[in-house]
């Protein structure tokens, strides 16, 4: 029996940390059935919430499963990410670059820059990049709408030449990081889902 990761107050954040703590541990889709328990949300307040939250695009839900949460998807997303053998896609890059810092384990990225297309590899150890330089993340300005204009355009550039340009593409809204300053702003963004996924583990 797991005991409740957070008061009942924040359904929506409750089910999206256990949600992506349970992909991490079972590695494929979560019945709802099982997010109440985790949550300790009754079952018609999780079947509510999770039809919100997936209408907003904040989970994947796919034959009435959770296929993702957070970020990490075994559904959707450009971008793949290797965890302990495992693989999963995330929604954007800095779900990727933050999911790995956060929880501080090795793991591989492929993805490609988003102004040429070239395809861009890279290697985690204790949840950091192999390297800071030369790509660039662009960190959209979040709006209103998850998907379309937070997580589409936050992708990686392949240099400082690409990162420019993608952010003229943008007309500047958003930020460009290296990838250690990504890593570590998206580590402490995603520490709550880790907590999660270490009580859950
Ligand atoms: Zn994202
Ligand atoms: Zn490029």
């Amino acid at each position: 029996m797991t005991k409740p990761l957070l008061p009942a107050g924040d359904a929506a954040g409750s089910l999206r940390e256990a949600g992506f703590a349970l992909l991490i541990r079972e590695r494929r889709p979560v019945g709802l059935d099982e997010l109440a328990a985790a949550t300790g949300l009754g079952a018609a307040a999780t079947r509510e919430a999770v039809a919100t939250l997936a209408g907003a695009g904040w989970l994947d839900v796919a034959d009435g499963r959770v296929a993702g949460a957070a970020g990490l998807s075994l559904a959707t997303g450009p971008h793949r990410l290797t965890l302990g053998g495992a693989r999963f896609r995330t929604w954007c890059a800095y779900d990727a670059l933050g999911i790995v810092a956060a929880l501080a384990v090795h793991g591989r990225l492929r993805t490609a820059c988003g102004q040429c297309g070239i395809e861009i590899a890279l290697t985690f150890r204790a949840g950091m990049p192999d390297r800071s330089d030369p790509e660039r993340l662009w960190l959209a300005e979040a709006g209103a709408d998850l998907r379309g204009s937070f997580c589409t355009p936050t992708v990686l550039l392949c240099g400082d030449e690409h990162g420019t340009a993608w952010a003229a593409v943008h007309d500047g809204r958003g930020r460009l990081l290296d990838l250690d300053a990504a890593s570590r702003a998206g580590g402490a963004d995603w520490a709550g889902c880790a907590a999660a996924a270490r009580r859950l583990a």
